[in-house]
């Protein structure tokens, strides 16, 4: 995002560093695509490709070159002039030949070489999300309805892990998302995974078969952002109570400045004034707080995915180690018991079938004194 950089006329939906390489002064999103397409020509943000004639006409007259150096530099540069094997040769993509003196090969037998080197090999989690990525650049909708209109804003918005969670809070984000102007605040709420959404809460040892049924986010549905002074709260369905009202009433007997609020499902991305860089929140589930950066707004490109329906669209995801049952160290976690005569320790992590099998009868019938509560790992998420 490039700063208007000295200008004279203050115009405050171009957005201007506040802070050099941190954050922005505040903008609105709308506002800010509203002075991008005023400049640009529809020809700059279409999907459409560019005839090769036009294309190389535009780029000689923008270089100042002639077009005999056009066609020039066209042969010189062209991928058929690239060879390092006998022009009547076959080459195999994965062969670096001896001693190259290309700075490309050299680079490329070092991370070769390198990967060799390596004992373990990426996972099939890694594996999966690279390809994710891949396959979504240049997407495009099988319905002409799907496609994001061009000139649309697509933001990335980075969600971090809850404050509580001391591992990896500030440090990197949990989630990258990238969502479009015209999403709503509630669409990016549901978008964002979070452990304690799927927590369960209570003691379950005589019915352990109900406990999936009391998930939080089926009881608990409250939640807000907050954006530069406004608090966004859900208020989606008839449970849900404005929970941003006590900080707001707080901060007014505490002659803080005012703070106002609105509805999440209500407000779009388009309709928000926001700072890029700038740490804001998520709250929900009472007091699971995620810090949410947007670090870029931009107008969509043709190489983007243009299926709308594949937004709110990841494009990325830290992985965290799951707790293995202390029984079989093989399953990850779903139990943990106290006050238990038969674990190891107290309190004891277990898989489900370990607990059963070790607590229950065949019929079903609870075996001696423990406590059980449902556990919900935040890797088996992954
Ligand atoms: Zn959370
Ligand atoms: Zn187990």
């Amino acid at each position: 995002m490039a700063a208007s950089g000295g200008s004279t006329t203050s115009n405050t939906n171009i957005p201007e560093y506040e802070y050099s390489d941190v954050n922005t002064k505040p903008f609105h999103i709308g506002g800010f695509r509203s002075e991008w397409l005023s400049r640009l020509t529809p020809d700059d943000y279409s999907y459409q490709p560019e005839e090769e004639d036009t294309f190389d006409a535009n780029f000689a007259k923008e270089h100042g070159v002639s077009a005999e150096t056009m066609a020039e530099l066209k042969s010189v540069c062209s991928i058929d002039s690239l060879r390092c094997h006998p022009e009547d040769e076959q080459p195999d993509p994965e062969v670096v030949p001896p001693n190259p003196t290309l700075q490309t090969l050299i680079e490329r037998k070092k991370k070769q070489d390198y990967k060799a080197s390596r004992k373990i090999t990426k996972n099939r989690h890694d594996l999966y999300a690279n390809e994710l990525e891949r396959l979504t650049y240049g997407m495009k909708p099988e319905a002409v309805d799907d496609i994001l209109p061009e000139g649309e804003v697509i933001l990335t918005v980075n969600v971090y892990y809850p404050a509580s969670y001391d591992k990896f809070n500030y440090v990197r984000p949990h989630m990258t998302l990238l969502m479009t102007g015209s999403h709503s605040l509630a669409e990016f709420r549901d978008a964002i995974c979070c452990v304690s959404d799927l927590q369960v809460c209570g003691e379950f040892s005589n019915t352990p078969n109900i406990a999936p049924d009391f998930i939080s986010k089926d009881h608990y549905k409250s939640a807000f952002f907050y954006f530069e002074g406004v608090f966004y709260n859900d208020m989606r369905y008839p449970e849900c109570q404005d929970i941003s009202m006590t900080t707001i009433e707080w901060a007014k007997s505490h002659n803080f400045p005012s703070y106002s609020q609105a509805k999440m499902e209500d407000t779009r991305f388009m309709d928000l004034n926001v700072k890029v860089g700038f740490p804001y929140l998520y709250c929900h589930q009472g007091d699971c707080e995620h810090l949410v950066i947007i670090t870029d707004v931009r107008l969509t490109h043709k190489n983007d995915c243009l299926d709308k329906e594949l937004y709110p669209l990841l494009t990325h995801k830290h992985r965290v180690a799951t707790q293995k049952c202390s029984v079989c160290h093989i399953f990850i976690g779903r139990w943990f018991t106290t006050n238990d005569e038969f674990a190891p320790s107290h309190p004891c992590l277990f898989c489900d079938k370990c607990f059963r099998t070790l607590h229950y009868n065949e019929d079903g019938y609870k075996l001696g004194d423990f406590l059980a509560y449902p556990y919900v790992d935040r890797g088996a998420f992954n």
